[in-house]
């Protein structure tokens, strides 16, 4: 039988208890140590002040299956999500980290033995990069490891360059950085995509499924890099696009747990495709909304609250595609404790909790949603390839349409938004409503006070904008 996810976080954690690491606990999706970073979106950001040298554990290796999401600031995913083989808001990392203690030489060799050895992985299937400068980390996947050059390939940081690749990281513009191993696995020449480093390196072929960060630099405010005292190992590896591969399928949405998902989205939305698009969708998204909520976050008009409002309104609206006119979102938090309540207790505990306040966000969506998309279809067909900006602001400040959303509609219709024509229409708004004393729309609140309370309305669409809000993972 296919290795099932379950048994993959468990040989992983295995593995490493074995390599002398302590296993820690999934942090939650809101870090706790830090105000400036909105979600948990790796498995260090629970680690961040060891790195730093702010916090001292009474251990010195660790490893853990951490909850990540990536629907917000820097790393945002949402936007992939449906369109790529790999990518989902919500995903699990499987993470080790040396603090000081090993280096490059264990964390290569380790990571090899497990996926090659534990897993069977065909080595020929396996490519892997280095930055550009990282002799060692090159000689020792060459020498040690065995992979011929011709599967080492050498990473820059492609300033300007024309494609995505940069395998140099840094946890802020100062303090502790350095260069990056990657390892891919070839999904075959039937897929279309490129190897790492090439133009077309975004396909769905070459699948990253581990980082390994090997911090040993401590950067300077004028860009010069000194060593660090004690270099540190951090790595990431995405439990969906291994398991994709032990279960011998091309596609994370492929999984035991997103095939569950899927299976009972089809059946709450009566759609005979497994392979619809929009089941993919909503199976992503009550991942992250269900641990959203557990994890503390509430739908609102800001902050956290408005990420999680706008994740829950994409799924419905993706529900209301396939002809849903009732609530069903919440129905699926029974699929996904089934699924993944084991291995997230805080899950099981709450899911009931979870559900009402899904139910609850669907019962006030579903109030504006289809009247929104008959007005959406009406600004469609009169645009010429662009929804008005006014038009998009109509939609958000009167049917609750989040302005990406209305982008994503927008898309599948090959149709574009104006988004500084919404941001100043917003911006009227406020304005208007200001001057007149006026109670602003949704909340109850008067205009004034609702100012003073939020000073600029998060809006998670716009990374740069994000209220200051820097994701520094
Ligand atoms: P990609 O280049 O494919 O977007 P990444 O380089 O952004 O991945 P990292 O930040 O290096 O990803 O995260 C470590 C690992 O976590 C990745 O190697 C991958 O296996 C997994 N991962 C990253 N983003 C996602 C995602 N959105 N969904 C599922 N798994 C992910
Ligand atoms: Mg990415
Ligand atoms: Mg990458
Ligand atoms: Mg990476």
């Amino acid at each position: 039988a296919p290795t099932s996810t379950a048994q993959i976080r468990a040989d992983f954690i295995a593995f490493f208890r074995d390599k002398g690491h302590t296993i820690v606990p999934s942090a939650p999706l809101v870090p706790g140590n830090d105000p400036t970073l909105l979600f948990t979106n790796s498995g260090m950001v629970q680690f961040k002040d060891v790195f730093l040298g702010a916090e001292k554990r009474s251990y010195v290796r660790a490893a853990d299956v951490q909850r990540c999401l990536r629907a917000g600031g820097k790393h945002n995913d949402l936007d992939s999500v449906g369109y790529t083989a790999r990518h989902h808001t919500f995903f699990e990392m499987l993470g080790n980290w040396s603090f000081g203690d090993y280096f490059k030489k264990d964390a290569i060799a380790w990571a090899w033995e497990l996926l090659t050895q534990v897993w069977k992985l065909p080595a020929e299937r396996l490519l892997v990069t280095v930055y550009h400068t990282d002799d060692e980390a090159y000689v020792l996947w060459r020498d040690m490891v065995g992979i011929p050059e011709d599967r080492i390939v050498r990473i820059g940081d492609n300033k300007g360059a024309p494609f995505a690749s940069d395998n140099f990281w840094q946890m802020a513009d100062t303090g502790p950085c350095g260069p990056c191993t990657e390892i891919f696995y070839d999904h075959g020449a039937h897929i279309a995509g490129g190897p790492p480093g090439s133009p077309d390196e975004d396909g769905d072929r070459f699948i990253e499924i581990w980082n390994l960060v090997f911090m040993q630099f401590d950067k300077q405010a004028d860009g010069s890099l000194l060593p660090l005292p004690a270099p540190c190992v951090d790595t990431g590896m995405g439990l969906e696009r291994l398991a994709a591969i032990l279960q011998g399928v091309h596609s994370n949405y492929e999984i035991d747990v997103f095939q569950a998902l899927i299976r009972k989205a089809a059946e709450l939305t009566g759609t005979q495709d497994l392979e619809n698009k929009s089941l993919r969708v909503i199976a992503d998204h009550i991942r992250a909304c269900s641990f959203l909520i557990v994890d503390g976050v509430l739908p609102s008009n800001e902050g956290r609250g408005y990420v999680l409002r706008r994740i829950i309104r994409r799924a419905l609206r993706h529900g209301w595609m396939l002809g849903v006119r009732q609530p069903f979102f919440h129905s699926m938090v029974e699929t996904l404790d089934a699924v993944m309540g084991e291995a997230y207790p805080e899950l099981r505990i709450k899911r009931e909790l979870v559900e009402r306040a899904l139910r609850a966000e669907e019962e006030r969506f579903a109030e504006t949603l289809d009247a929104g998309m008959r007005i959406f279809d009406e600004i469609a067909t009169r645009s010429l390839g662009t929804i008005p900006g006014e038009d998009a602001f109509r939609l958000y400040d009167t049917y609750g349409f989040p302005l990406d959303l209305t982008a994503d509609i927008a898309r599948e219709r090959g149709l574009d938004v104006d988004i500084a024509g919404f941001d100043a229409a917003m911006q009227r708004q406020r304005e208007t409503a200001r001057a007149a004393g006026k109670f602003a729309s949704g909340t109850g609140l008067p205009a004034d006070l609702v100012a003073q309370l939020s000073p600029t309305v998060f809006d998670g669409y716009h990374a740069t904008t994000a209220q200051g809000l820097q994701i520094v993972a």
